[in-house]
């Protein structure tokens, strides 16, 4: 009875107390495999774990060639690296087998570590390859794997038409073989393309986005209705409905916000931010810009710092604050020049442009023109060029490709690819011509302008007698310096320079041979000068030499040497007997808040006691 009692228990426990059977007992690879993928499209990292852990069970063959190709594009994802070594071993063995549909999965590897990698070219050439052995394969989900990769890249390169025609295949197998999440991701993908500026078929991507909002919003994933969302809202500003875009920011924000996922406010934030200042309240756009600009800078991400200082620069100048405008405009141009992105150059030497112009800085602000247009044009360039090469590639592509019943629906779509193309390649070549045209006939104006404009302020900063900076001109070139010497910490010194008893030459040679003296020590004035000083005409017989980069040291050698220049002179054109001397004064910038007239105080300080001192010296 009692070991009746105890069988009882042992069986009823016996399931707890045996070793746990190994995952899969008695399970195919095939189905091993399907089981662990379910997750991959929602939760690619415990898939990617998944994965690490099902290796070792699988024996070599497809199934195993299928679980390394899958691991391998999770693993690029966060590893480039390690993911191009899986790549290049998988391919290997895909080839050795003759396995065409492994061979193009893992080339789309290799060709998505080639992107993570910044190898472009490499990438490009890696999933045209995928295509082909996709093709050759027959397996369709292969296929439209390439396809989609394949035109997500080409339309970042600008190739559109490649990109919208490989795209709308991927969405037709994926339809076909039933893969509504993956078919979403290239619904998405083309709608971004038709968002492209270049492409500018807003409608269009504002239709493939609210068709995707329904099914995400019907799924109830947030995330990805903030996306949508986000991206309508961009839709509809690119295409001026400014009003309508801006709720669609608030509600990706809001739900971003409560996800509590910050890169994507900040984002948000910056998009309300422009979309302000578009809508003539740039004080309010600023507030927005200032929160996500002390998100990427906490990420010390230089990319998000010199977008949002773009968008800054580009609010501060709206909001009429021209001089912190250029600044920001100035940095996110360094960056930009560097990445070589004509997009944003473009709109980067509008914004100075206008600046510039504002600040009535004319030819500055007729250079920033000339660049703006300079980007312009090298990007329309770039992009006429790369749709010419994609539209022939895809006319030989229709020659071997005829028989093929499928082409038949695709052809439509071409079609409507080639056309929107050429439509948009005519009306470039219309806007550039005209564009030129403008600009010859502006800048001839504004050279006449220009002209006129520099001669008269010329002579309003021109001493007429000896032809130097006068005082107001010589004094601003200081304050210049000062704010130079300030931002780079450099040295800074003037010197006052006085003739000395000048009222006797004036007395002896006459009121012109006075005038003639002091134009002959002027030149002698400036004879001891480096190339970055300037010497101007600052009283009757008085002048400031300005010496930015010069210490006390160089500044009291420098003045030496013109001391001595000109009390070496002989100014035989006037009298044979002729000789005179000057007295000068060293000061040196003190740093900090050390202003012009405080600088230039104390070199006349300095010269009063030159000339206390007997004349014909310098005084520091
Ligand atoms: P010191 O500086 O050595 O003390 O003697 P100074 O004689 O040079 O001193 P002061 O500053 O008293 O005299 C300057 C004279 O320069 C007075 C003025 O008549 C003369 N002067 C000022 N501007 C001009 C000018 O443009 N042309 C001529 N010819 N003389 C001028
Ligand atoms: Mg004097
Ligand atoms: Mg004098």
């Amino acid at each position: 009875m009692g070991a009746r009692k105890y069988l009882g228990l042992i069986l009823l426990l016996w399931p707890a107390l045996m070793p746990a059977a190994p995952p899969g007992r008695g399970r195919s690879p095939e189905a091993l495999l399907a089981q662990v993928l379910t997750g991959e499209d929602r939760n690619p990292e415990a898939t990617r774990r998944a994965l690490v852990a099902l290796m070792p069970q699988l024996s070599p063959g497809a199934t195993r060639r299928d679980a390394l190709a899958h691991l391998c594009v999770l693993t690029a994802d966060a590893e480039a690296r390690a993911g191009l070594a899986m790549a290049q071993q998988g391919l290997a063995e895909a080839r050795q087998t003759g396995d065409r549909r492994a061979e193009s999965k893992f080339l789309q590897c290799r060709g998505y570590a080639g992107e993570s990698l910044g190898e472009m070219t490499a990438a490009a050439r890696d999933y045209a390859a995928a295509v082909s052995a996709g093709e050759a394969s027959g397996d369709r989900a292969a296929l439209a794997q390439a396809l989609a990769a394949r035109g997500e890249l080409r339309q970042t390169s600008g190739e559109y038409a490649g990109a919208i025609n490989d795209l709308k295949r991927a969405y037709d197998l994926y339809l076909a073989l039933g893969q509504p999440y993956k078919q979403n991701n290239v619904l998405n993908a083309m709608a971004n393309l038709y968002s492209d500026p270049s492409v500018g078929e807003y409608d269009k991507a504002i239709a493939y986005y609210r068709q995707l909002l329904a099914g995400y919003e019907k799924g109830g994933n947030r995330a990805d209705v903030a996306t949508i969302d986000f991206n309508i809202g961009s839709s509809l500003e690119l295409k001026g409905d400014l009003d309508a875009a801006m709720p669609y920011y608030r509600r990706a924000l809001e739900i971003d916000q409560a996800r509590g996922d910050a890169g994507s406010v900040a984002t948000e934030q910056q998009g309300i931010g422009v979309l302000l200042g578009k809508q003539g309240q740039p004080q309010l756009g600023l507030t927005w810009v200032e929160k996500a600009l002390a998100y990427f800078q906490a990420q010390a991400d230089p990319d998000g710092i010199a977008r949002l200082r773009l968008a800054r620069g580009e609010l501060l100048r709206r909001a009429g604050r021209l001089d912190s405008a250029l600044v920001d405009l100035d940095a996110a141009r360094v960056y930009f020049q560097q990445q070589g992105n004509l997009r944003f150059l473009v709109r980067i030497d509008e914004a100075r442009a206008l600046a510039l112009a504002g600040l009535s800085r004319w030819q500055q602000a007729y250079e920033a023109l000339g660049r703006q247009f300079k980007a312009q044009s090298a990007l329309d360039h770039e992009l006429a060029s790369k749709r010419t090469t994609s539209l022939r590639v895809q006319f030989d592509a229709e020659r071997t490709e005829q028989q093929n019943r499928e082409l038949q629906e695709e052809n439509l779509h071409r079609g409507e690819a080639l056309r929107a193309a050429g439509r948009e390649y005519r009306l470039q070549a219309q806007v550039i011509t005209l564009g030129a045209l403008l600009l010859a006939v502006l800048g001839m104006l504004a050279m006449r302008q220009l002209g006129k404009l520099r001669r008269l302020h010329l002579q309003a900063m021109t001493d007429e007698l000896t032809g130097l900076p006068n005082r107001r001109s010589i004094l601003a070139f200081l304050d210049e310096r000062i704010r130079v010497a300030r931002r780079r910490g450099e040295a800074l010194s003037v010197v006052a320079l006085d003739i000395d008893r000048f009222k006797r030459i004036n007395d002896l040679h006459g009121h012109d041979g006075g005038d003639r003296a002091l134009a002959a020590v002027a030149r002698l004035a400036g004879s001891a000068l480096r190339d970055s000083d300037r010497v101007g005409r600052i009283g009757g017989e008085e002048f400031l030499l300005v010496l930015p980069g010069a210490g006390a040291e160089t500044a009291a050698e420098i003045a030496e040497r013109t001391r001595s220049a000109i009390a070496a002179a002989s100014f035989d054109e006037i009298s044979p007997c002729l000789r005179t001397s000057v007295s000068l004064g060293v000061s040196s910038w003190a740093g900090g808040k050390d202003s012009v007239e405080a600088l230039v105080k104390r070199a006349d300080e300095a010269l009063y006691r030159a000339k206390q001192g007997g004349r014909d010296r310098v005084a520091c």
